[in-house]
């Protein structure tokens, strides 16, 4: 063992120098063929290699290649930077290396203590066992729909689990055409077929019209189909729209609905005292999906499934062979009652080290600079003739496009659709982009502290010097 304790200072060393010496690099860099083929073709090593030599090759041929999301000039997707005290504690998680399906050991209660603290931070009820950490929100909301999927079919008189769905009209939900991808994949998995997610109006801004979901509902029931779900966003990928979650609930309690909010990026702005009356109502969802592994910054991967009632989700997937009894479980029994996964890593410590350095204090200070620098962004845009807002700044994405004068919405379009990968390949600032209606346009999403008012101006000066170096 002296092998690996002089190996984890010089781990710990490489990683110390690798996080001071990222905010002075260029954010994301397209790879090299030489380095991109010595990790794509790599043979299989015959013989082993002492530790230090393992760490020199991670230092030469890894670690100067990322992905970019730990620079604070870094704006693209729903990606942030790691939390440093949630690095530090991935490594002690690994050396435990417990599986944590269930039992009386420390990896499994502090799960039930940070599902309960995340509950708490975002204002979600949280009976003992409604919960678990995921590998993030896309299985988080697979668990929640087939739990959702499991309570409309018992309302039906069937049991979803040893009947399947042949036994049942469809079930219908009801999305928006910004609702996230993971939903359809949700669905599609849990056997009720995309075709029966039905995508409802929304207002101008982006938002579930309350009215067209009833009529759809209406529509559907009078058809002899089985309405079950409807799927709001606290915080839409696109532009970080959160919708008016009262009256989609009080439809949704009329209807017997189970409302389903995905929250994997936005849920934690409620923590922002400045935008927290945007997700009044968030409470009375049925489950919420979010990722601890977006806005907290605990090092990927961690999703976090919530849901109301317990037993629904236990019912869904309690499952216990022989061979697992163990009374040692206690009174809620396994996490793996609780969701898909047998054996589960331990991804609590991460979240307790996250949560516990920073404090609720800490991390709502964090969010609420993310959500000031969102619309500080947002306001540039607006006072530049040459660049255009195409949505309300409601919680830290900025959802904008380039504008010159003299084009029409097709060259826009194309304009627009070739920026993102333009300014990554300069790389002083990343940022993507994503389609919004008709219109092409780029999303800058702020999750990052430590991002400043010039690294704002950067962003939009790299945009336009990207748009001359396309036009001809
Ligand atoms: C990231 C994201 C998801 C998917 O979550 P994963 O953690 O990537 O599985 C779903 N919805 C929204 C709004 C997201 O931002």
């Amino acid at each position: 063992m002296t092998d690996f304790r002089a190996a984890a200072h010089t781990a710990a060393d490489l990683v110390s120098d690798y996080l001071a010496e990222l905010p002075d690099r260029p954010v994301w860099q397209p790879m090299a063929g030489a380095a991109r083929a010595a990790l794509l073709d790599a043979p299989l090593p015959a013989e082993g290699r002492p530790l230090d030599e393992l760490l020199a090759a991670i230092g030469r041929d890894v670690l100067p290649y990322p992905m970019g999301n730990g620079n604070p000039r870094f704006f693209g997707w729903v990606n942030s930077a790691p939390a440093p005290a949630g690095v530090l504690a991935t490594l002690a998680a690994a050396a435990m290396n417990p599986s944590s399906a269930g039992g009386d050991h420390a990896d499994v209660h502090l799960e039930r203590a940070v599902v309960r603290w995340i509950a708490e931070l975002v204002g979600f009820p949280h009976p003992a066992g409604g919960g678990l950490l995921t590998s993030g929100t896309s299985m988080a909301t697979i668990v929640c729909l087939a739990a959702a999927r499991g309570r409309a079919a018992r309302r039906a008189g069937v049991d979803v689990r040893e009947e399947g769905l042949a036994a049942l009209p469809p079930l219908v939900g009801y999305v928006t055409g910004e609702t996230h991808s993971c939903v359809r994949k949700a669905a599609e998995l849990l056997g009720l077929g995309s075709r029966h997610l039905r995508t409802v109006a929304t207002g101008p801004d982006g938002l579930v019209d309350a009215a067209d979901l009833r009529a759809a509902v209406e529509r559907d029931r009078a058809a002899g189909l089985l309405p079950f779900l409807a799927v709001a966003s606290a915080g839409t990928v696109g532009t970080g729209a959160v919708d008016a979650f009262g009256p989609i609930a009080d439809l949704c309690a009329e209807q017997g609905l189970w409302l389903h909010v995905d929250g994997a990026y936005g849920a934690f702005g409620r923590l922002d005292p400045a935008i927290a009356h945007r997700y009044e109502g968030l409470e009375r969802a049925d489950s919420l999906a979010l990722d601890p592994h977006k806005w907290l910054g605990v090092p990927v991967d961690c999703g976090c499934a919530l849901v109301r009632d317990t037993e629904e989700l236990r019912g869904t997937f309690s499952l216990v062979p022989s061979y697992l009894r163990d009374e040692a479980a206690g009174e809620l029994g396994w996490f793996s009652e609780y969701g898909t996964e047998q054996t589960r890593p331990f991804r609590a410590l991460k979240v307790w080290a996250t949560i516990a350095h920073k404090g609720r204090t800490g991390l709502a200070q964090d969010i609420a600079r993310c959500t000031e620098l969102a619309r500080r962004l947002g306001e540039l845009v607006e006072a530049d003739e040459e660049l255009e807002l195409l949505a309300e700044v409601q919680t830290s994405i900025v959802a904008f496009r380039h504008r010159p004068a003299d084009l029409d919405e097709s060259d826009l379009n194309a304009l627009n659709r070739a920026l993102p990968v333009a300014v990554q390949r300069r790389g002083r600032v990343f940022v993507t982009g994503a389609r919004l209606g008709e219109r092409e346009m780029l999303r800058a999403c702020l999750l990052n502290a430590e991002t400043t008012e010039a690294d704002l101006r950067l962003l939009l000066a790299e945009v336009k010097a990207a748009a001359r170096d396309l036009r001809p």
